[in-house]
C-alpha cells in the first residue's frame, strides 16, 4: 500500500459487521479462560493483550499504521514525544554509557540529554551536524550507544544528512536514531536512508489538531545488535523475562520488543486508547494536511524572504536556503512542512513585538498545528538555555518560529504583513 492508503487502512481491518471506524477499547485489562493462556502472554510466547500499559487494541492499531508508514518492523506509542525519546535511550544505554547527538535538536531533547540523563550517569556529546565526517567521528567513544539527529531540526529547520550520518553511526557500531516529527513519514522515511530507529512527537503533525499529546518509537529493524558487540543486554538472557534473548527470539524486532517489555513495563509512559483514537483520526488526513502546510509554508517563506524587516529566514524549500540540496534529496518533492525559522531585524524586542501583534496566527508554545501559530523561542521553549547554547541550537534573540497552518493563504499573508508593519 502507498502512504495515503496506509493512513486510511493499515492497522485496523473491519470484518463482516464490524465498526468501520477504529473502535476505542476503553479497558485496562483483558479476560482469558485459563492460566495457561495468561502464562503464554507473560512469557512473550503468544501475541495478545493483557494489560493496557503494555498493549491495547486501539493503540496497537495506531502502532501498526505508523510502523507501516515508516517501513518499520514494529512501533510503540508513548504518552508524549519526550517519553519516546527517553524510551529509546533507556533501551540502548545505561549509567556509564554515552550518546552522540546533533546540537540542532528540539530544546526538550537537548535538555533531556544535557541535564536529566547526565544526572543518572548517561553522558552526551553534542556535535555540529554540518561538521566533517572526521570531526563527527571523533565524538564517538567505546561506550557510545546511539547517535541522534532530527530530520528537520526544530526550530532551526536544518535538514539532517541522514545517509552520511547513518554511515558514521554504523562505523561506530551503534544505531542511528532520527526524530522525524516535522517531516512526518509522508515527506521523509529516514529508514530508507539508513536510520535504524525513528521517533515522533505525534503531538505535532500526526495529531495535527492540537488535541492529543503523544509519541511513537518505530523500529526499522535494520540494526544488528548481536553483530555490533556493544549491546550485551540484547544477546544475553533477560532474567526479568524468563531468559528471553531479544536478538534470538525476536530477530529484527529485538529493539522494539525490548523497549516495550522493559522500558514500558517499568516506566509506564503509555498512550491511552482514547489518545490513540485521536492520533488515528489525525493520521487519516495527514497526507492532505502536510502537503497543504508545505504549500502555504512556501508562499509565506517567499514573501518573508523579500521583506525589509526580515534579517534571514530558514526554510529549506527556498531555492537559496543552505539546506536546499539536502531538502531536495531527503524530502518528497522538496516540501518541508509549514514550519520556518525567521530572524527579525531588531533582536529580542522585535521578536516579542511581532508575537504581540499577530491577530489570526496564535502565539502558542506549539507547532505543526492545523491553525497558524507563532513562537519566540528565546522567551519560551528555549528560555532555559544560555546565549551560547541558544547559538549552538541555531537560534538568535530575534528568531521567531512560524508554523503555517492551512487557513486560506491570503488571510495568513495579511496577518503576518500587518504584524510586521507594527514591528
Ligand atoms: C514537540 C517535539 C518533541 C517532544 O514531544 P512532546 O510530545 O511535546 O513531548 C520532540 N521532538 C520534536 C522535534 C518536537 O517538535
Amino acid at each position: 500500500m502507498l502512504p495515503e492508503t496506509i493512513c486510511l487502512h493499515a492497522g485496523y481491518t473491519p470484518k463482516n459487521g464490524d465498526p468501520a471506524a477504529l473502535p476505542i477499547y476503553q479497558s485496562t485489562t483483558f479476560r482469558y479462560d485459563s492460566t495457561e493462556n495468561i502464562a503464554k502472554l507473560f512469557d512473550l510466547k503468544d501475541n495478545g493483550f493483557f494489560y493496557s500499559r503494555l498493549g491495547n487494541p486501539t493503540v496497537d492499531a495506531v502502532e501498526q499504521k505508523i510502523a507501516a508508514l515508516e517501513g518499520g518492523v514494529g512501533a510503540m506509542c508513548t504518552s508524549s514525544g519526550m517519553a519516546a525519546c527517553v524510551g529509546i535511550v533507556l533501551t540502548l544505554a545505561k549509567a556509564g554509557d554515552h550518546i552522540v547527538c546533533s546540537s540542532a535538536v528540539y530544546g526538550g531533547t537537548f535538555n533531556l540529554l544535557a541535564v536529566s540523563l547526565k544526572k543518572i550517569g548517561i553522558e552526551t556529546t553534542f556535535i555540529d551536524q554540518s561538521a566533517s565526517d572526521e570531526e563527527i567521528s571523533s565524538a564517538f567513544r567505546d561506550n557510545t550507544k546511539l547517535f541522534i539527529g532530527e530530520t528537520l531540526a526544530n526550530p532551526a529547520m536544518d535538514v539532517l544528512d541522514i545517509e552520511r550520518l547513518a554511515k558514521i553511526a554504523h562505523q561506530h557500531k551503534v544505531p542511528f536514531v532520527v526524530d522525524n516529527t516535522f517531516a512526518t513519514p509522508i515527506l521523509c522515511r529516514p529508514g530508507d536512508f539508513g536510520a535504524d530507529i525513528v521517533f515522533h512527537a505525534t503531538t505535532k503533525y500526526m495529531d495535527g489538531h492540537a488535541i492529543q499529546m503523544g509519541g511513537v518509537v518505530v523500529d526499522i529493524g535494520s540494526f544488528d545488535y548481536a553483530a555490533s558487540g556493544k549491546f550485551p543486554d540484547f544477546v544475553e538472557p533477560d532474567e526479568s523475562y524468563h531468559g528471553t534473548v531479544y536478538t534470538r527470539d525476536f530477530g529484527k524486532a529485538a529493539f522494539i520488543v525490548k523497549c516495550r517489555v522493559q522500558f514500558m513495563r517499568d516506566y509506564g509512559s503509555c498512550q491511552t486508547a482514547q489518545g490513540a483514537f485521536y492520533i488515528n483520526l489525525g493520521l487519516e488526513t495527514l497526507p492532505l494536511r502536510i502537503v497543504q502546510h508545505s504549500k502555504n509554508g512556501l508562499e509565506i517563506a517567499r514573501m518573508l524572504a523579500e521583506h525589509p524587516k526580515i534579517e534571514s529566514i530558514s526554510y529549506p524549500a527556498l531555492e537559496h536556503d543552505p539546506n536546499h540540496a539536502l531538502c531536495l534529496k531527503y524530502l518528497k518533492d522538496g516540501m518541508c512542512s509549514g514550519v520556518m525559522s525567521v530572524v527579525l531585524k531588531g533582536g529580542r524586542a522585535a521578536g516579542a513585538k511581532f508575537i504581540d501583534s499577530v491577530k489570526l496566527c496564535s502565539p502558542e508554545v506549539h507547532v505543526a498545528d492545523i491553525r497558524s501559530c507563532v513562537l519566540h523561542p528565546a522567551s519560551a521553549t528555549h528560555r532555559q538555555l544560555t546565549d551560547a547554547q541558544l547559538e549552538a541550537c541555531g537560534i538568535k534573540p530575534g528568531t521567531v518560529r512560524i508554523s503555517v497552518g492551512i487557513e486560506n493563504i491570503a488571510d495568513i499573508k495579511e496577518d503576518i504583513l500587518q504584524a510586521l508593519a507594527q514591528v
